[in-house]
């Protein structure tokens, strides 16, 4: 599970973001329009080649948080900074005025402390801002269009965001990634039906930073995978981030392959985060009855220590209808009449260990026989 020390310069900072839906409701003479608060006001940030893991059952938000960073959908709420120069934005073939255009628009979503607010980018400026994210999906099948190479498929995102145009040059930066994807250069001119899940994942991967990104979002991008491929594709992962210093953000429900590759750990319960904290101090001393509740379902390697995985109550709630207080208050094994009236703060219980539950200070969940399932 040890990682090195997490990686100290901010890269994005995600102060209060939120996004809600709004969701209509016929009646028989009358819609209603009701807001489902898919994420709710979290605050977090990743430094430069840091991966932070982000994890929760399904309908928790993760997947919401991760497009909202991108701006592939909008947020209702809160910022996402961008630490990032925005002098060496280049569009190939963009003319001067073009350029200077996109530079002015780039200086205005500029903050005075540093950093771009990602939501203030429209236009040309989002698209010339663009290549510096990226994304790589779940399903490693459907995410690749049947009728294109390999090679056309890595370079869709030069092409797509005008980052470069000539031939020669996409040519050559599509080998460079595909060889550190460690796929056979040979299989650039094939197309997606001939190769397994391991290497169209691969190729996901090498689609995902060709345009040399410093920010992923990783969608549950191994789920979908054998548990030997897992293994494969998460150490390719920490291998592209020592070469070429890119962050995750590493979105999965499988807790046990968060720990490999995540410096850091952000637990979501219906659109909130319920505890942030480096791996080791998540895994080894969970503070929130949530967290400990997940990590119970971890099988151990020892067989001699006891297996007792907390069976949580119900269902995770609608969030259309989030409970009051508290959002874990109607499933939690430790909830008290204050959890129901009273949401608990965000805070800080030790040295970058955040959480939210008003009694965090009584509960001691610690995990010693856990270094036997390392
Ligand atoms: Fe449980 Fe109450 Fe803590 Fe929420 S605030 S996690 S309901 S003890």
């Amino acid at each position: 599970m040890s990682l090195d020390a997490s990686p100290r310069e901010t890269l994005i900072e995600v102060r209060n973001l939120s996004v809600h839906f709004p969701i209509r409701q016929k009646r028989l003479f009358r819609t209603d329009v009701q807001m489902l608060r898919a994420v709710d006001d979290v605050s977090f940030d990743i430094n430069r080649g840091e991966t932070v893991g982000l994890v929760g059952e399904s309908g928790s938000g993760k997947t919401t948080v991760g497009r909202a960073i991108l701006r592939a959908i909008d947020p209702t709420g809160g910022e996402v900074i961008f630490h990032s120069a925005t002098g060496d934005i280049d569009l190939a073939g963009a003319s001067e005025e073009e350029l200077r255009k996109v530079r002015s628009q780039l200086q205005m979503a500029f903050r005075e402390e540093g950093g771009v607010a990602v939501q203030n980018l429209a236009g040309e400026a989002l698209r010339a801002f663009r290549p510096r994210m990226s994304l790589v999906f779940q399903d490693p099948y459907s995410s690749l269009n049947p009728r294109m190479t390999v090679r056309d498929i890595i370079a869709e995102p030069l092409v797509a965001s005008g980052l470069m145009r000539n031939r020669d040059e996409i040519d050559e930066r599509v080998r460079d990634i595909a060889a550190r994807c460690k796929l056979n250069l040979e299989h650039l001119r094939r197309f997606p039906h001939a190769f397994s899940g391991g290497q169209r994942q691969r190729i996901c991967i090498a689609r995902a930073l060709v345009s040399k990104p410093e920010f992923v979002v990783c969608d549950e991008s191994v789920s979908a995978l054998d548990v030997s491929i897992q293994a494969e594709i998460v150490n390719l992962l920490k291998d592209l981030q020592e070469e070429m210093g890119v962050s995750f953000l590493f979105i999965a429900h499988d807790l046990s392959v968060v720990a490999q590759i995540s410096h850091r750990v952000a637990v979501l319960y219906v659109g909130k985060f319920v505890e942030y904290a480096p791996t080791e101090k998540l895994f080894f001393t969970p503070r929130h009855p949530y967290t400990h509740a997940l990590l119970s379902a971890i099988p151990l390697a020892d067989p001699d220590a006891s297996f007792e995985p907390i069976r949580l109550q119900g269902e995770i709630p609608n969030p259309l209808k989030a409970p009051s207080g508290c959002r874990f208050h109607t499933r939690c094994p430790f909830a008290r009449e204050r959890c129901s009236a009273e949401a608990p703060d965000w805070r800080e219980i030790a040295d970058e260990h955040f959480v939210a539950c008003h009694f965090a200070d009584e509960f001691d969940f610690s995990r010693p026989n856990l270094n036997a399932a390392e």
